[in-house]
């Protein structure tokens, strides 16, 4: 065991400095020392199979998507879409998995912050309307798959996780105002959005109503 001087305590671990006052420790007086208090876990999310699946179907569908092109050209480079979309959403789940606290918040504010990013450029380099296209129904079905892995992955309790599936899901079906008001040239992105976002829904409500009420009540205080 380490000795502080300072602190006059003694230090157990393998530490360096102090964890009072942050003096470096002298060293080591014996063996008995060395050994670490807390045992080292390996994260869990390098071993998890959702993780595994989930880069091998990235793969399989960045593949796919370019072979489909090649072989059926269209005027849109769509696969160039799926990539960044996958980037994005790696991104995402990367930051999100670093940082633990308030996940599904996090990934809340990413998704807005970027839907209106994507339109104000979209706007401002003289709006060809791919942030309404393609960017926005992404982003929000991607929001979804990442929210929904990251409770999986991070066993999230359902009070943790269930306001902001509620609120992507919400956000989701945003793009039927696309739809309806004609605002884009590219339909399927949209129609994908509003329709993964009603069974999503639908599933958060037929599978979690009663956390939904629970977490409601508490929220608005009824
Ligand atoms: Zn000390």
């Amino acid at each position: 065991m380490q000795y502080c001087s300072h602190c006059q305590v003694r230090v157990r671990g393998n530490k360096k400095d102090c964890p009072l006052c942050g003096n470096i420790l002298p060293g080591d007086d014996g063996a008995c020392g060395q050994q670490e208090i807390y045992p080292v876990v390996p994260p869990f999310y390098e071993r998890h199979l959702a993780l595994r699946i989930m880069i091998f179907a990235s793969v399989v569908a960045l593949v796919v998507s370019f072979v489909v092109y090649a072989l059926f050209p269209s005027s849109i480079n769509w696969p160039v879409f799926a990539l960044f979309g996958l980037i994005s959403m790696w991104l995402s789940l990367i930051i999100v998995i670093k940082k633990r606290h308030h996940i599904t918040k996090n990934i809340m504010w990413q998704v807005t912050i970027l839907s209106f990013l994507s339109v104000v450029w979209d706007w401002g380099t003289g709006w060809r309307g791919w942030s309404l296209d393609f960017v926005v129904p992404i982003l929000f079905v991607s929001a979804m798959f990442v929210l929904y892995v990251t409770a999986k992955i991070m066993k999230l309790r359902a009070r943790d996780y269930i306001t902001y599936f509620l609120l992507d899901g919400l956000l989701g079906i945003i793009p039927v105002i696309f739809l309806l008001f004609d605002w884009i040239h590219v339909l399927y992105p949209s129609v994908i959005s509003v329709a993964v976002s009603i069974i999503f829904l639908s599933a958060i409500l037929i599978f979690q109503g009663e956390n939904i009420k629970a977490e409601l009540a508490k929220r608005m205080h009824i």
